[in-house]
C-alpha cells in the first residue's frame, strides 16, 4: 500500500444542528473525520448525551478510534436581549451597562459580567460581535461604560464582546463551565478545551476540578488572546495539547499578527512536544458554498506545511450546508500538500529522555527505507506521542495500546493510526499480534517494512529495542 494512502494531519468536526444524525455522523467519519467537538457555547445538555452516545455507537459499528472533546464557554463576556436592533453610526455614544441599570439619555445595552467596569479604563476598545463593532472607552462609573462608536454596524442581542489586551478577572471556569465538565466526565469525554486560558495556573484549576471528578480526560488549551500567548511556553508545558483559536484571537491581536502566532504557536509545540490544533474559518465560505476559495484552500494548506496536529472546521459542519463535503476538501488538500513535503519544524524537537532518544533513532531508519511503517507499543500513550512529535517523513505510525481511552487520545495526533490491542506478557508475542493484526486488516502488504519500537526480554531483562522486519 502507498504511504499515502494514510493522512497525516488529524481532521476536527464541530457537531451541530446541520451534522447530528447518525447518518451525517458516520458520513462525516468515512470522509476522514477523527474527532468530534461539542460546542458548550451552543448544546444543550440533553444534545450532548444524544449525541455523544451516537458518536460512540457509529464509530464502534465502523471498528474506527474517533475521539470527542467537549469545548467549554469560559469566561466569555456577552451583551444583553435588545428588545430591537441598534444602529450604531461613527461618533454615536453608546452604554454598557451593569446591575440592571439602564441609561436614559443615550442609548445603552446591558453585558453579563458586573466586573467589567472594574476591568476596563477610559481610553481602552470595545469590539462587538467578532470584531465589526469598535468602540472606545470614554469614561466609566459604578452601573455603566459610555463609549463612541468608531467603526458603525448592528447591534443585535447577545453578542459577543472582545476587550484586546485589558486583563479580564472573571474566573477560568465559570459555574456552567463547571456543570458542562460535569456532565463531560459523566459521558467519558476524551478531551475538554479549556476556551479563553489565561495562563498555566488556569490549566491547573481545571486539571485539579476533573480531578475532583475522576476523570481522565486530556486538556486542549485555547489560545484566543494576547495574555495568552505572552504566557504561551507556561501554557504549553500544564496542557495536554493546544488550540490556535485564530476566531477570537484575530480580534483580540492585531490581524497582522496572527500568521505570525500561528507559525510560532505550532514550532513552541512542536519544540516542547505537544499536540496543536489550528482552527476557525479554514473553510468559512463551505458554511454557505459547495466549494472553497482559493484563499481558503491555501490557508488549509499552510496548517498541512506547518505540520499542525489537526485542522478544525467549526461552523462549516456544526451549522453550514455541506459538512461533509467540507471535511472530504480538508482531506484532499491535506494528502496533496503531505507529499510535497513539511516545514520540519520538529527538527528543533527537545529529545531529552532516552526513549524519544530510541523513537528517533528509529525514525531516522524508518525516513531511509521505501515503504516503511512504524509500529510503536503504548500503554499511556506517552511513546506514540513522541513518535508523533518527531514527524516522520512519509512512514505512517501505528500506534498499539490495550487501551480504548489511549487510541482515543492519540486520534488527534499527527501521524498516528491508533490500533487497539490486548499486550501479552511476552512482548515478542504482542509484536507477533500486532502484525497480524496489521494484514489481517490489509494495513500493510508484502514487502513493507516496518521499524518496531518494542520491548524485548534477552538474557533474563526487558531492554529497549528497534527491530527492523519485512512483511512477508
Ligand atoms: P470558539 O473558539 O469557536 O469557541 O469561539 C475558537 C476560536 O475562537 O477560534
Ligand atoms: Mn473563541
Amino acid at each position: 500500500m502507498n504511504p499515502q494512502s494514510f493522512r497525516q494531519t488529524k481532521i476536527i468536526c464541530t457537531l451541530g444542528p446541520a451534522s447530528s444524525t447518525e447518518e451525517t455522523i458516520r458520513d462525516l467519519i468515512q470522509a476522514g473525520a477523527e474527532t468530534f467537538r461539542l460546542n458548550m457555547s451552543h448544546a444543550s445538555h440533553d444534545w450532548v448525551r444524544e449525541v455523544f452516545s451516537r458518536v460512540r455507537r457509529t464509530a464502534a459499528a465502523l471498528d474506527r478510534h474517533i475521539a470527542i472533546l467537549l469545548d467549554t464557554q469560559g469566561p466569555e463576556i456577552r451583551t444583553g436581549d435588545l428588545s430591537s436592533n441598534l444602529t450604531l453610526k461613527p461618533g454615536d455614544i453608546l452604554d454598557f451597562t451593569v446591575r440592571g441599570y439602564k441609561s436614559v439619555e443615550v442609548c445603552s445595552v446591558d453585558v453579563n459580567y458586573e466586573g467589567l467596569v472594574d476591568d476596563i479604563s477610559a481610553g481602552d476598545i470595545v469590539l462587538v460581535d467578532n470584531g465589526v463593532i469598535r468602540l472606545e472607552v470614554l469614561s466609566k462609573d459604578s452601573n455603566k461604560i459610555r463609549c463612541r462608536v468608531l467603526t458603525p454596524g448592528i447591534l443585535k442581542s447577545r453578542r459577543h464582546i472582545n476587550l484586546p489586551g485589558v486583563r479580564v478577572n472573571l474566573p477560568a471556569l465559570t459555574e456552567k463551565d463547571k456543570a458542562d465538565i460535569t456532565l463531560g466526565a459523566d459521558l467519558g469525554v476524551d478531551f475538554v478545551a479549556l476556551s479563553f486560558c489565561r495562563e498555566p495556573a488556569d490549566v491547573i484549576t481545571l486539571r485539579e476540578f476533573l480531578g475532583s471528578l475522576d476523570c481522565p480526560a486530556r486538556i486542549i488549551s485555547k489560545i484566543e488572546d494576547q495574555l495568552a500567548v505572552k504566557n504561551l511556553e507556561g501554557i504549553i508545558r500544564e496542557s495536554d495539547a493546544i488550540m490556535i483559536a485564530r476566531g477570537d484571537l484575530g480580534v483580540e491581536c492585531p490581524m497582522e499578527e496572527l500568521p505570525i502566532i500561528q507559525r510560532r504557536l505550532i514550532k513552541r509545540c512542536i519544540r516542547i512536544g505537544k499536540p496543536v490544533i489550528v482552527a476557525t474559518h479554514l473553510l468559512e465560505s463551505m458554511i454557505e458554498n459547495p466549494i472553497p476559495t482559493r484563499a481558503e484552500i491555501t490557508d488549509v494548506a499552510n496548517a498541512v506545511f506547518e505540520q499542525a496536529d489537526a485542522i478544525m472546521l467549526s461552523g462549516e459542519t456544526a451549522a453550514g450546508r455541506y459538512p461533509v463535503e467540507c471535511v472530504r476538501v480538508m482531506d484532499r488538500v491535506a494528502r496533496r500538500i503531505e507529499r510535497s513535503g513539511g516545514a520540519g519544524y520538529a527538527a528543533e524537537a527537545h529529545v531529552d529522555q532516552v526513549s524519544k532518544k530510541t523513537v528517533r533513532a528509529a525514525i531516522v531508519l524508518a525516513n531511509s527505507l521505501t515503504n516503511a511503517r512504524i509500529l510503536v507499543f503504548t500503554r499511556r500513550g506517552y511513546i506514540a506521542a513522541c513518535t508523533s512529535n518527531l514527524r516522520a517523513e512519509r512512514a505512517p505510525t501505528f500506534a498499539f495500546s490495550p487501551e480504548p481511552g489511549v487510541c482515543r487520545f492519540l486520534a488527534l495526533h499527527w501521524g498516528i493510526v491508533p490500533v487497539a490491542l490486548p499486550f501479552d506478557k511476552n512482548p515478542a508475542l504482542t509484536v507477533e499480534m500486532a502484525e497480524r493484526a496489521l494484514r489481517d486488516r490489509n494495513l500493510v502488504e508484502k514487502g513493507d517494512n516496518l521499524v518496531v519500537i518494542s520491548d524485548v526480554l534477552a538474557a533474563g531483562g526487558v531492554y529497549d529495542s528497534i527491530q527492523l522486519r519485512v512483511v512477508k
